[in-house]
């Protein structure tokens, strides 16, 4: 087991371990105590290791309830949301009430967030069962729902008590789910550690799980420690997904985030190549390595829609904003471009 501690305005331990899930009701009562406790899932993830957490829970002396909801990003919103705000009444959570999320990214930001707020905040454990999960939402305490407007558009920052990743959940996960995460293990690795991006390219990645996810969790750990709230450096981890967000939404999300992540670095990182930013090399090695974990590198969308999305996405048809660009695999910086400069990059960067 890998443990990696984070200092944020709450502390927390991050436990990394192949079968971690069967000991998770003793770790979360060595953490916190045996509140009574509410494991919240969706359909799909509570119907593989939903009853098998909660018999542990009681075995270990806690009461416990689950709150199950059907799995999808479109019901992360105020109405899922609501109803377990109500479940958590309904029940009799006090104040020193526990949430247990057990699932993939929705389930996290939903649990958080309904955490964060139920009684001006109880605890929540996190204990995420897909890759992007366990590299990126689990940790960092952003929690949010989407609101008709868009995605995460309501929320706020409230760290977790303890995150529980089990790599053995992901064996159950389908194998697009799991590229996806692909893709935001390569984000970490472009953006600052070229040593992970050649061991990806040599190693089997399933192989060495617990290995990658504690390597991203700790670049994530020290960016979140040094920007909790997002103002500055955590934006690196932004790289690939403004043009991302464009891309899913022009795609009325047909294409998968990770999908839409990867076609927004190799889209970033050929601009910034035309742009002097990086060599023709740096673009050639992401190609690669994105057709390697079998992840897209074009859309079909037209540039006009892209930038549309992206505009739309950013709010903004005048001012400044800022993109992560690429300067070599391994280093990126955050630049601050005039939104009148945007049809440049992206013509720049090639879609199709
Ligand atoms: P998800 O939670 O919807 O999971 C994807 C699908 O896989 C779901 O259908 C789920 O039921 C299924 N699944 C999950 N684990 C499984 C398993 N072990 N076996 C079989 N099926 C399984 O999506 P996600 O990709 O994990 O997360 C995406 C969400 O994360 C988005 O809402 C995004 O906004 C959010 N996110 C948040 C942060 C953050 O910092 N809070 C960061 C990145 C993404
Ligand atoms: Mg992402």
């Amino acid at each position: 087991m890998r443990k990696i501690h984070v200092k944020a305005s709450r502390e927390y331990d991050i436990l990394i371990g192949n079968g971690l899930l069967k000991k998770a009701a003793s770790l979360i009562a060595d953490a916190c105590g045996r509140p009574e406790t509410v494991i919240v899932s969706d359909d799909t993830v509570y119907g593989l290791y939903g009853e098998d957490l909660k018999k542990d829970l009681e075995a270990e002396g806690f009461a416990v309830k689950s709150f199950v909801f059907p799995h999808g990003e479109r019901n992360k919103n105020l109405e899922t949301y609501g109803e377990l705000q109500e479940f958590l009444s309904e029940n009799g959570i006090t104040r020193n009430g526990l949430i247990a999320a057990l699932g993939g990214g929705v389930t996290g930001d939903l649990a958080g967030f309904a955490a964060a707020t139920y009684q001006r905040g109880i605890r929540f454990v996190q204990i995420p069962t897909t890759l992007l999960a366990d590299v990126d939402s689990s940790v960092g305490g952003k929690t949010a729902v989407d609101l008709k407007s868009g995605k995460n558009q309501t929320g706020c920052f409230y760290q977790p008590s303890m995150v529980i990743c089990d790599p053995e959940t992901l064996k159950t996960l389908p194998e697009e789910e799991f590229l996806c995460g692909c893709a935001e293990v390569i984000k970490y690795a472009v953006y600052g550690n070229r040593e992970l991006f050649d061991f990806l390219k040599t190693e089997e990645i399933r192989d060495h799980l617990e290995e990658v996810i504690a390597v991203c969790v700790t670049m994530k750990r020290d960016l979140v420690e040094a920007d909790e709230f997002d103002t500055g450096k955590r934006m690196m981890l932004n790289f690939g997904h403004t043009f991302g967000h464009g891309v899913e939404s022009c795609s009325d999300f047909s294409i998968l985030h990770g999908q839409a992540v990867a076609i927004g670095m190799a889209v970033m990182t050929r601009a910034a190549c035309a742009k002097g930013y990086c060599t023709e090399e740096t673009v050639t090695m992401l190609e690669e390595i994105l057709k390697q974990y079998g992840l897209p590198d074009r859309a079909s969308c037209s540039k006009e829609e892209l930038l549309q999305a992206v505009l739309k996405d950013k709010k903004r048809k005048s001012g400044t904003m800022r993109i992560v660009v690429p300067r070599r695999i391994g280093s990126c910086m955050i630049e601050e471009i005039p939104a009148e400069a945007l049809p440049e990059w992206i013509a720049e960067g090639g879609l199709i």
